[in-house]
């Protein structure tokens, strides 16, 4: 790390002293110590475009994009709130960002009480007792989880290999199964939308490592049972993990620790505000009891008499999973995510979550040709789905129609055919900072496309119509190496 650096520096000298020949052959010599010579530029490139062509172009291109900071983004599971920019003032702090990860614990104390700081918090709000902050998202954190119920049994000599998974779960849960070498138990949940401890008592067994949950789970839907749920894999001695990527909706009024989970791994990017979506970089720490901390990925960081310490020494680790101390400006982001909204501000900010999703939710549920899954009365969490199958039925027009078509009203889509369980499923999540002003067209342009689907249906077929990109080949863009594309660049 410190010679790629040191290389970037020469490189940047030679720009900036504009050397003679002899002079560069010079710097090469000394760049060849660090870098392979096939890496290093022999000559300089000299641009054919003037400066204001390429910001033009880039400028152009991000304008092409979209994000958070446009609009509404109600993509059901993401949590894709706005990120306040206070958040980007201190990850960008001088002391932060050019620190180099190979510095020495002493001469970071600053930066290792706030990552201390952090993981009080997320204690806190979670009701677990220790943290590691390493896990670099909720994929990864579900997986240091896993591999710990699997060392936790191992310990305790017992031979355990089924984790019990509920059929709403997000896709990460069963992968991460597999990928610890461990055997996925799928559970149904009921017409409910909620799991019903009955089955939850004849599938537990000796073979039980535990069950991943996530509550509210991914219909948006409350787990009303999770009480005694908990109690009858304690009862056999099992552990409870909690995919924390709803911790949104809870946000200080109630903690996985005091629903009876051992394991939370909590996505910072998502409840505590990192911009994502691009595919990183992101965050997901996971907290343990304290009977589980001896397992946690090393090293953890530790308060001595008044100085902050990586402890090494966990009897049962798990090992290391991420290098250095992980995305560590991601989590700087959130600790300042957290003080500035306080105790009472977080609580807010999940009490708006759901306030906004009921309101939404209360008035989409009434157009015809939407239905509510579960189709029950009991209000929403954080998010909520809608099933589409009766437009299917009745027009050929389906979940991905819709979306496409939200699209070409200026808005993002919201998250389609997820859970899988549902027909036709749109998964919407409008977050806390959604305005009213924002639901009430989102809610408009909802209308119109079911209008559209009944009265000018080809518009809904072949949207999204206002976009640089058309519809692009799904199934090649899941599967791109054993398929021809059926799309052209610039077709259009
Ligand atoms: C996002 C999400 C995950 C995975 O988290 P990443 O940070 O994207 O890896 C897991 N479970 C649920 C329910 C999620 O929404």
């Amino acid at each position: 790390m410190y010679e790629r650096r040191q290389a970037r520096w020469f490189e940047r000298t030679l720009f900036e002293y504009n050397l003679d020949d002899e002079e560069v052959n010079e710097v090469i010599k000394v760049l060849e110590e660090y870098l392979p010579s096939k890496l290093i530029r022999k000559k300089f490139l000299f641009p054919s475009l003037s400066e204001f062509e390429v910001v033009r172009h880039f400028t152009r291109l991000s304008q092409q994009n979209y994000g958070v900071d446009q609009g509404l983004y109600p993509l059901g599971s993401c949590t894709m709130k706005y990120n306040p920019r206070v958040n980007e003032d201190i990850a960008s702090l001088d002391g932060f960002a050019n620190l180099n990860p190979l510095q020495d614990p002493d001469e970071v104390q600053g930066l290792l009480e706030l990552l201390y700081k952090l993981s009080e918090y997320l204690s806190k709000l979670t009701g677990m007792d220790y943290f590691s902050l390493q896990p670099a998202a909720g994929a990864q954190g579900e997986l240091v989880g896993v591999l710990i119920m699997k060392k936790y049994f191992e310990v305790k000599g017992e031979n355990r290999n089924e984790v019990i998974v509920p059929d709403t779960a997000h896709g990460t849960n069963p992968a991460s199964v597999k990928m610890a070498g461990l055997k996925v138990v799928e559970v149904p949940s009921n017409r409910d939308g909620i799991i019903d401890p009955k089955i939850i008592r004849e599938t537990v067994s000796d073979k039980t490592l535990g069950i991943m949950l996530t509550n509210p789970n991914t219909l948006g839907v409350y787990e009303d049972y999770i009480g005694e749920i908990a109690d009858i894999i304690h009862g056999s001695d099992g552990l409870l993990y909690y995919d924390g990527a709803n911790l949104n909706a809870i946000l200080g009024w109630i903690r996985p620790g005091d629903m009876g989970f051992d394991i939370t791994h909590v996505n910072l990017h998502k409840t505590f505000s990192t911009p994502h979506g691009g595919g990183g970089p992101g965050s997901g720490p996971v907290g343990v009891k304290s009977f589980l901390k001896d397992f946690l990925p090393v090293p953890i960081i530790e308060e001595v008499g008044g100085k902050y310490v990586f402890n090494w020494d966990l009897k049962h680790t798990i090992g290391k999973v991420h290098s250095f101390y992980g995305n560590v400006l991601i989590q700087l982001r959130a600790l300042a995510y957290i003080l500035r909204n306080g105790f009472e501000g977080l609580r807010e900010v999940s009490g708006t979550a759901l306030l906004n999703s009921n309101y939404l939710y209360e008035k989409l549920r009434s157009f015809n040709g939407v239905h509510p899954y579960p189709n029950n009365l009991k209000p929403r969490m954080h998010e909520f789905v809608l099933s589409v199958k009766e437009l299917k039925d009745k027009y050929d027009v389906r979940a991905r129609d819709i979306a496409k078509r939200i699209i070409d009203y200026g808005v993002y889509a919201p998250t389609i055919y997820f859970p899988t369980i549902v027909e036709e499923a749109l998964m919407i999540e409008p977050t806390e900072t959604a305005s009213k002003k924002e639901l009430d067209e989102f809610i408009d342009i909802f209308k119109m496309i079911l209008d559209e689907v009944v009265n000018e249906k080809d518009k809904v077929l072949n949207s999204p119509l206002n976009t640089s990109v058309r519809r692009i080949d799904d199934a090649y863009a899941s599967r791109p190496k054993t398929m021809k594309p059926t799309y052209k660049w610039g077709e259009d």
